[in-house]
C-alpha cells in the first residue's frame, strides 16, 4: 500500500511515527500551516515556523524516506488576533516557494468578521498564485460553516477543482460534493470521523474528489489512520485498486495541480527508497543527537 497523508502536523510528532508511517506505506505528505495551540504574539514566530516547513521538517522527512510538502496560511483561530494580521503581508513569499502545494488551512474557527477577511483575502491569492486552497471546516457549527465557506469560494471565482473542504462528515458531504470541490476526511481515534464511518460514505458516494487524512498534530490523534483507513476498505470488500486511488493518486491528482509535487506520482508500490543517512544535515543539524563514539 503506497500512502500521500494529505493533511498531517509533523512538526508536532516523533521520530517514532515518523519509522511507523514508513513502514505502513506513507512516502508522501503535505503539513498544512495551522494553530500551534499557544497563540503567536509576532509576526516572527510565524516566518520561523513557516521556514521550518519548507526546510528543517522537509529534511527531516527526507531522512526517513517521504517526500514532505506543505501549504502555507494565516490559520482561522490566529487570523482574529490583531498581532498576527501582518501575517497576511508575508504569505506571498511563500507562496512563491517550491513544495508549497497549496495555500492552507484557510477558513472559519469562530465565523467572526475577521477570520472572513482573512478567509477572504488568502482565496485571491490563492487565485494569483494559481495554487489550490485548503479549508479547515469548524468543528462547532460545521454545516453553517461550510455553507458560508462554499459562498466565500464561489466569490472568489477559484474553481471548485481547486479547493479542498477538509474535516467533513455525513452531514457537510454532499453541500461540498455539489457545489464540485475536494472532500478532505480526517480520521480521529476517539472523536468525531473514523475509518468504518469513512467506509460508509465511500461506499455510498464513491472515490471521486475524495481525500483521507490522518490530521496527526498535537492533540490525541493517529498518524497511521490513513493505513488503517486502507485496510477497513479492504476489509470491506473494496480492491486494492480503490485504495490506491483513494490513498495515493486522488491527493496527487489534488496537490498536483499547484504543479509543485516533490514525489514520483508513478512510485512503485514497494519501493524500498535507498537507506537514507541519517548523518546527513540541514544548515549543519543532523536528526541525530551528538555524536556516537
Ligand atoms: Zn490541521
Amino acid at each position: 500500500m503506497r500512502i500521500f497523508d494529505p493533511h498531517i502536523h509533523m512538526t508536532s510528532r516523533t521520530t517514532d511515527d515518523y519509522e511507523a508511517m514508513h513502514a505502513a506505506g506513507v512516502r508522501a505528505l503535505v503539513e498544512p500551516a495551522f494553530w500551534l495551540g499557544q497563540p503567536r504574539t509576532s509576526l516572527g514566530s510565524f516566518t520561523d515556523y513557516f521556514d521550518a516547513l519548507v526546510g528543517w521538517e522537509r529534511f527531516r522527512a527526507s531522512q526517513f524516506g517521504i517526500a514532505h510538502h506543505c501549504t502555507i496560511a494565516l490559520n482561522p483561530k490566529e487570523a482574529n488576533d490583531p498581532r498576527c494580521a501582518e501575517v497576511l503581508d508575508v504569505l506571498p513569499r511563500y507562496l512563491a516557494k517550491d513544495g508549497v502545494v497549496a495555500v492552507g488551512e484557510v477558513g472559519f474557527d469562530s465565523m467572526t468578521v475577521e477570520e472572513e477577511k482573512a478567509f477572504a483575502r488568502q482565496l485571491e491569492l490563492a487565485v494569483e498564485f494559481e495554487l489550490p486552497a485548503m479549508v479547515h471546516t469548524p468543528h462547532r457549527d460545521k454545516e453553517q460553516g461550510t455553507r458560508r465557506t462554499l459562498e466565500l469560494v464561489t466569490e472568489s471565482g477559484l474553481a471548485p477543482g481547486m479547493v479542498v473542504v477538509d474535516h467533513l462528515n455525513e452531514v457537510t458531504v454532499d453541500q461540498v460534493d455539489e457545489a464540485g470541490c475536494w472532500m478532505g476526511f480526517s480520521i480521529y481515534p476517539d472523536t468525531k470521523m473514523d475509518e468504518h464511518r469513512m467506509v460508509a460514505v465511500l461506499q455510498r458516494r464513491g472515490l471521486d474528489r475524495v481525500l483521507v487524512n490522518s490530521a496527526a498534530d498535537w492533540g490525541r490523534s493517529d498518524p497511521l489512520k490513513t493505513a488503517k483507513t486502507g485496510a477497513a476498505m479492504l476489509a470491506a470488500g473494496f480492491s486494492a485498486d480503490d485504495v490506491d486511488r483513494v490513498l495515493w493518486r486522488n491527493p496527487i491528482e489534488f496537490f498536483g495541480q499547484s504543479g509543485r509535487l516533490l514525489v514520483d506520482p508513478d512510485l512503485a508500490d514497494d519501493a524500498s527508497d535507498a537507506g537514507s543517512d541519517a548523518s546527513a544535515t540541514f544548515e549543519g543539524n543532523s536528526i541525530l543527537r551528538g555524536s556516537r563514539d
